[in-house]
């Protein structure tokens, strides 16, 4: 990656639980904007690297999600609190937020947690938005959430790519969970990416990278193997929503977090739509435990289950 790259430009690169912020560094005498704001519970941090990353005499005055899943917009509400900034989020969870609707929002069948926020615009598909010298095209990205945005700055060939594409795959395809057949936007979504031929990408998690092809081959094979057998794209579902919550909580002792399959909505959702396998979702749990177990993506030391 060249060094103009992420000029004006601050990446924080977070992890799992919490998707990448990035503070968006206006010119003189203007604000900064940042474009999604993590976990809840990692809210305190996200705070002060915002503090840290801004520049002297900036606050920052707007925060743009470019979905509302909880990894992205758990740290609306403190930012608020903080600098006033205002919220600009995808017109398709307008209504939910406006009610504050957990089910459809999903964080009631996830599990996860959240801070209510309201919103104080919509970024529309075909919308921009200018920080700086660089503007920003909001493109709509349907497939992992129905409601993603996308953003690129096509005079730098810079894409800001949410959960539509990572380094190495994207994420789980959430409609898909729920029954609506979406594998063939996420198909839709990757042919959009090419089309704009961005020379870097920002993804939701994980580091920038220049190699998008790379990646977009990465992404094809991946959904290929889901389209052939949707089942499998189901289990990888509900284990990447179970190492999640693992993620939070930390560690679990092995019997509480095979209660998490009983206890989780989506969990029972797709156990029941898949055919009841192994009888209960608690023993179902425990086969997929097993295989992030084998994976490595867990690690069952005396009976309590450890993120590895
Ligand atoms: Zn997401």
């Amino acid at each position: 990656m060249d060094a103009d790259a992420l000029n004006n430009i601050s990446l924080f690169e977070r992890g799992w639980l919490s998707s990448n912020n990035i503070l968006l560094h206006g010119g003189d005498g203007e604000h900064a904007t940042l474009i999604d704001s993590g976990y809840v519970a990692h809210a305190e941090q996200t705070l002060a690297l915002v503090r840290r990353g801004l520049r002297a005499g900036q606050t920052l005055s707007r925060i743009v999600n470019t979905h509302l899943h909880s990894d992205h917009c758990g740290g609306n509400a403190a930012l608020v609190r903080a600098f006033g900034a205002r919220i600009a989020i995808p017109p398709g969870d307008a209504d939910a937020v406006a009610v504050w609707d957990e089910d459809r929002l999903s964080y009631q069948p996830t599990g996860q947690r959240i801070e209510r926020f309201a919103f104080d615009a919509l970024l529309r598909p075909g919308e921009a938005f200018s920080v700086g010298t660089r503007t920003w095209q909001a493109y709509a990205a349907p497939g992992h959430d129905p409601h993603s945005l996308i953003l690129f700055d096509a005079a730098s060939g810079t894409l800001i790519s949410a959960d539509a594409l990572w380094e190495n795959g994207f994420g789980v395809v959430f409609p898909e969970l729920d029954g609506v057949k979406a594998f063939d936007e996420v198909a839709a979504t990757l042919d959009l990416i090419e089309s704009l031929d961005a020379r870097w990408v920002i993804p939701g998690h994980g580091a920038a990278f220049g190699d998008v092809a790379s990646a977009l081959q990465r992404a094809r094979s991946r959904l290929a193997a889901f389209v052939a057998d949707p089942s499998r794209h189901a289990r990888h579902g509900i284990k990447a929503l179970a190492k999640y919550h693992l993620l939070e909580v930390g560690s679990q002792p092995l019997p509480e977090l095979l209660h998490w399959f009983t206890a989780t909505p989506i969990a029972g959702q797709v156990w029941r739509r898949l055919g009841r396998p192994e009888g209960s979702p608690q023993a179902w749990g425990e086969s997929l435990l097993r295989e992030l177990l084998a994976g490595g993506a867990v690690a069952l030391r005396d009976g309590t289950v450890h993120n590895a």
